[in-house]
């Protein structure tokens, strides 16, 4: 097939793909999915005569069930079980060398590419940054339809970690997006129409949605992010069909102390709100964010969500230092249907360093101590892989899968950890701690093959600098981490100045304080707790995709590549036009078998590492045999110096310009191109130019916030005073 570098232009020509997945085409493989299997077959026989036999069912419980044994790809993590491993083996360790490009489409969109494309019934469906979504024929990457949900540009400013998406939902005859300024939209599959479109959040608060919708009988379950700035984190469901709520349930107490009349009010009144003391949590709302891991789980019908990190940071200034503050880095097991609290695990009582529980959860069977259980798996950012029950989330074990120095263990007997009390930053100290907030693993997925009994981990080896700032203050709507000088004016991610009173194990390169250097592509054994094999991955690295082929798939920068399952050899690589984060998926039509990734760099490391320029987003997809080529990217350069002596001299005060940069600009501005240097900005040569900038909004479409409710115009100008001085540097 030929490349379809020209794809956006066929931007809304309908494409009539013809659908090629058969009614009752489901492999009996195992006997866990017996039950599943067997109603989904017994719907097949109902099934009326007038229907034709190449019709396919409705996406529905039954169907994503048995994608078990399938080769479908219908819900975020593949299958219910979120385990990204698929059967097919078409493509498999002998004939891998012979992978090549079958063809790819560019997107309207230039910033991070994270998502999972979701395959049903000869439709690919993916999202871009700025929560958009593309409907493409599968076999040939022709784009049947694109919907913008038509974000604001203001709300770049209360996205942490890029505007990105990470996916949608389907169900019967609907797509769900999750868009970043908290809406969640439903669409006709068919034709990328809006079907219906809920507000989940409250706008004057700084909530932003990433990640991917799940469905589960008939509800649409969604979660939220912001609690580096100040929210309070819940899930919702919403009828799939209406739009209507049908539950909520928060990650932390309702600061007014009254119900919310939500399914998370009895636990709260039972247990959960006595762990919260002080009022810090009480301006910022607490976090507790669940912005990506949330899985169901057919076999115990319980929901599993991962809860996110506390805010503001630090224990102290949130919580007087005191109580576990639950759910706080938590996951919580919820009955589907209601909402209703059955089990928590929390694997960070007290949290205080950005450690959230939100990583991505899968659900599989293991033979420990020769007993077969059913249990729940999380990497989280605190650098332990921790195995619990399933059914009542009792903790089966822990153990560090990267340099950890917070915790020296897990304790198996009270489920919680032996911590090192330095780490906690007490008394005004400083801690350089092991994993920093960029985690020891993050939001790209982990995969595990059954097979090989191993789980592909993409992790990170960090660390950071953390100081509780006593002088912190409440501001809505702008970073609240109570962190070293955040608030005063000092770098938020501050640089070591004085040794720590922790001693780093092997301390890797830092920028800023905080190391981005070591990825890790970790084969992990959850069983022995202990990796089988590892690579050294370039410091951007994506997300992971297990197959029956013995292969595991993954990329390292440019390159995604495939190893082999159980020994870790690397047997084929293709480089693209650009840094690859998201995770690779694969899918069978006709007989042939395709791995696709959306390529294109994003997410934090590119908003504060500078050398990523914005391209369009891409999807490549491949097969044995493909011969398709795409285009590099024109070459790009640093933007050169300005010229600060044609610039208009600022009479603004540099020293209150220097404190306002890193309180509200450093976060996205420490260099490069993709948020641009502003040393370098033009804008920064009169007062008027920057102005229209920072405080009027000229650039809101590009996803530069209009600035004005934080920031005064003398602030403004002061910015520019210190901006023109470190340009003369
Ligand atoms: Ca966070």
């Amino acid at each position: 097939m030929r490349n379809l570098h020209s794809a956006t232009k066929v931007e809304g020509r309908m494409s009539n793909a013809p659908s090629k997945v058969s009614r009752c085409r489901i492999p009996l493989r195992g006997s866990l999915l017996l039950t599943l299997v067997v109603t989904a077959l017994a719907g097949c026989q109902k099934a009326p005569r007038d229907v034709a036999p190449s019709a396919p069912p409705p996406i529905d419980e039954a169907r994503i069930a048995a994608a078990e044994s399938n080769s479908e790809w219908l819900s975020y993590g593949r299958t219910y079980s979120e385990q990204r491993y698929s059967p097919l083996k078409s493509i498999n360790t002998d004939n891998v060398t012979q992978l090549g490009l079958a063809w790819y489409a560019e997107f309207q969109a230039d910033r991070g590419m994270e998502g999972t494309p979701l395959i049903a019934d000869g439709v690919l469906y993916d999202t871009t940054s700025w929560s958009h979504v593309y409907a493409l024929d599968a076999r040939t990457g022709a784009i049947k339809w694109h919907y913008n949900p038509k974000v604001d540009g203001q709300k770049g400013k209360d996205a942490c970690c890029d505007v990105v998406n990470r996916g949608v939902a389907l169900w019967k005859d609907k797509v769900y997006v999750g868009a970043l300024d908290g809406r969640l939209i439903a669409i006709e599959a068919a034709t990328g129409k809006e079907v219906w479109s809920q507000q989940t959040t409250d706008p004057s608060w700084p909530y932003t949605i990433t990640g991917a919708p799940r469905v589960v009988k008939g509800k649409v379950l969604i979660g939220n992010g912001g609690a580096e700035f100040g929210v309070r984190g819940y899930i919702s469901a919403y009828d799939a069909e209406t739009g209507k709520l049908a539950w909520r349930f928060y990650a932390t107490p309702n600061p007014d102390g009254k119900p919310d009349g939500a399914a998370s009010d009895k636990v709260f009144a039972e247990k959960a709100a006595a762990t919260w003391s002080g009022s810090g949590w009480k301006k910022t709302g607490g976090g507790g964010t669940p912005w990506d891991a949330i899985v169901y789980d057919p076999q115990t019908d319980l929901v599993y969500v991962g809860m996110g990190n506390g805010s503001p940071w630090s224990h102290v200034a949130r919580s007087d230092g005191k109580g576990d503050n639950l759910f706080l880095s938590s996951i919580v097991a919820l009955r589907a249907e209601t909402g209703e609290y059955v089990w928590h695990y929390q694997v960070n009582p007290g949290e205080s360093w950005d450690y959230t529980a939100t990583q991505p959860i899968m659900t599989a069977d293991l033979t420990i101590n020769g007993a077969k259980r059913h249990v729940v798996m999380q990497a989280p950012k605190n650098g332990f892989f921790y195995v619990l029950d399933a059914v009542d989330g009792k903790l089966l074990s822990a153990e560090k899968f990267v340099p950890v120095n917070w915790a020296e263990r897990i304790d198996l007997a009270t489920g919680r950890p032996v911590e090192n009390p330095a780490a906690r930053y007490p008394n005004g100290q400083r801690a350089t701690v092991y994993p920093g907030a960029a985690g020891a693993h993050s939001w790209t997925p982990m995969s595990f093959d059954p097979v090989a009994g191993l789980v592909f981990i993409p992790a990170m080896v960090t660390s950071q600098n953390y100081q509780h700032d006593p002088n912190w203050i409440f501001i809505k709507g702008s970073w609240n981490l109570a962190q070293d000088g955040s608030s005063s004016g000092a770098p938020r991610i501050a640089p070591a100045r004085n040794p720590s009173p922790l001693a780093p194990p092997n301390p890797p390169p830092t920028v800023n304080g905080l190391s981005m250097k070591a990825g890790q592509l970790i084969a992990w054994d959850p069983v022995k707790q202990e990796a089988r094999w590892k690579h050294t991955q370039d410091s951007t690295f994506a997300g992971t995709l297990a197959t029956a082929g013995g292969l595991v798939f993954s990329a390292s920068g440019r390159d995604l590549s495939a190893y082999a399952s159980k020994e870790g050899t690397k047997l084929w690589s293709h480089r693209t036009a650009a840094v690859i984060i998201a995770p690779p998926i694969t899918y069978e039509l006709d007989g042939e078998q395709y791995v696709a990734v959306n390529v294109g760099f994003g997410s934090v490391a590119a908003m504060t590492r500078g050398a990523y320029p914005r391209r369009p987003g891409r999807l490549y997809v491949y097969k044995l045999g493909g011969t398709a080529t795409a285009p590099e990217f024109a070459p790009s350069f640093p933007r050169p110096p300005i010229d600060v002596a044609s610039a208009t001299a600022s009479v603004g005060n540099v020293v209150r310009g220097g404190q306002r940069f890193y309180k509200y600009c450093v976060y996205c501005h420490v260099g490069g191109v993709y948020t641009p240097d502003l040393r370098t900005s033009p804008y920064i040569m009169t007062p008027d130019s920057f102005k229209s900038v920072v405080h009027e909004g000229a650039l809101r479409a590009r996803g530069m916030a209009n600035f004005s409710e934080l920031l005064s115009e003398s602030d403004v100008e002061d910015i520019r005073a210190y901006l023109l001085q470190e340009a003369g540097k």
